[in-house]
């Protein structure tokens, strides 16, 4: 197992060959550490910017392996890695961060909602399905409309659908294509925040202000941040994100999207154990950006400053909307940053732009 700090000129394993995966790259090259990407896809918008590129599949065995002998500590840059390869790399003796359990509690919706109910970080009401049978017990208990979301996979809006009644329940359970799943309460909140942290080797933990997220058909569309929120939001943000990086005895950063109450209440909907997209305001609003904070983060290194400098607009190019960078590229106060995915199919995120302004207080 490598010593903690890193020392400058250390490789750092990456599994997945995404833009974030791509942006942690850059950052970590400008700390001096060269990168290793462990990815299925031929030519990824990661390997483009890293040192070297594994391209296997995920559990492959050599190719755990090699990366394994090739890198100092290992992380992943999407939470869907199967559950075994961190087991595998783990044994293989290198480190790896955020570890195991961090993986497999942001795996499981069902899961997850207990562990965050456990640490006092509080979720909609639910009840874990197997069955059309179960909905209707559960739908009493939660109310009508509830939303049945698969428990494991499921991401930007993928593999939900609405309960509308108990008479709905089969057709239900059909739509989401039969599998485990978790019944949730309707959150009816007033905004969607997300809060991006950090936990270091030494047990530090920061948290970023929070960003207010807005979404078009499940995806992501922008961030502005800091959000204008009370100090006791922002505090129980803190608080939440506190209690669970230490009860995951998480390393690295994590992203956790929380619903907004009326009246203050802060529920959270899940965590991201990764960096996370809702942080790319970062890149421009702060001196030490979520990519920077990562890999410093897991290479043992001191934690930076989460101080917004700017107030920032992220707002997402999915699809065709990078044909637009001839006018964003001449924008004044932006920031362009493009991925390099050489396809751009529908609903696919091909770059982002962040619009800075001074800061404002709330
Ligand atoms: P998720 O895949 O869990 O992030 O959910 C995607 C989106 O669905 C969220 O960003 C919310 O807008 C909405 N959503 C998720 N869970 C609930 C819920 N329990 N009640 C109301 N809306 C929800």
């Amino acid at each position: 197992m490598a010593d903690f700090p890193l020392a400058p000129g250390s490789t750092l394993g990456v599994l997945g060959g995404g833009q974030l995966g791509r942006m942690l790259a850059l950052a970590a090259a400008r700390l001096s550490f060269d990168v290793v990407i462990l990815t299925p896809e031929l030519d990824s918008c990661a390997s483009r910017v890293a040192a070297r590129t594994l391209l296997a599949e995920f559990n492959d065995e050599q190719a755990l392996k090699a990366l394994a002998s090739a890198a100092d500590v290992i992380t992943f840059e999407f939470e869907n890695v199967p559950a075994g390869v961190v087991e595998t790399l783990e044994r293989l003796g290198v480190a790896v961060a955020p570890g195991a359990r961090s993986l497999a509690v942001s795996q499981d919706r069902v899961e997850e909602k207990t562990f965050l109910n456990a640490c006092r970080a509080a979720t909609v009401d639910f009840a874990a399905i197997d069955s059309a049978a179960d909905i209707s017990a559960a739908l009493d208990r939660l109310g009508a409309p509830a939303l049945l979301k698969t428990r494991r996979e499921g991401y930007d809006g993928k593999g939900q659908t609405w309960v509308e009644s108990h008479a709905d329940a089969e057709a239900a359970f059909a739509r989401i294509g039969g599998v485990p799943a978790i019944l949730e309460a309707r959150a009816e909140f007033a905004r969607e925040l997300s809060v991006i942290a950090a936990r270091g080797r030494n047990g530090e933990v920061v948290a970023y202000p929070l960003g207010e997220n807005h979404h078009e058909n499940g995806i992501l569309r922008r961030t502005r941040a800091p959000a204008i929120v009370s100090s006791h939001v922002q505090e129980q943000a803190e608080a939440i994100a506190a209690r669970v990086l230490i009860g995951l005895d998480y390393v690295g950063v994590a992203g956790i999207e929380l619903f907004e109450f009326e009246d203050g209440r802060l529920l959270v909907n899940e965590i991201a154990p990764r960096v996370h997209n809702s942080g790319h305001w970062t890149l421009d609003g702060c001196e030490v950006d979520q990519f920077e904070q990562h890999v410093r983060a897991i290479a043992g290194w001191p934690l930076g400053p989460v101080a917004a400098l700017a107030q920032v607009e992220m707002e997402n190019l999915i699809g065709a909307e990078i044909d637009r960078w001839p006018a964003l590229i001449g924008e004044a106060d932006a920031r362009l940053w493009l991925y390099g995915k050489d396809e751009a199919r529908d609903g696919r995120k091909m770059g982002h732009i962040n619009r800075m302004r001074p800061l404002e207080r709330g």
